[in-house]
């Protein structure tokens, strides 16, 4: 879809949208959830394991 709302919500600015799919830098996502909670088709899933200190999941 590519519609950008998760690239506008990212702090660390981990995301890039390419070929209308976002795109999580591992590297720099702090794993807060805000844009899975901004997606409004549910296209973010989490693609690598949280780390154990980051507490709850904000993905489920
Ligand atoms: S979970 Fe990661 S990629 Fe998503 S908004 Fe938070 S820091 Fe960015």
């Amino acid at each position: 879809m590519g519609c950008g709302r998760c690239v506008e919500v990212c702090p660390p600015l981990a995301i890039e949208i390419i070929d209308e799919n976002a795109n999580i830098d591992e590297t720099l996502c702090e794993e807060c959830g805000f844009c899975a909670a901004v997606c409004p088709v549910d296209a973010i899933s989490i693609p690598f394991p949280l780390s154990p200190q980051s507490g709850p999941s904000p993905w489920s």
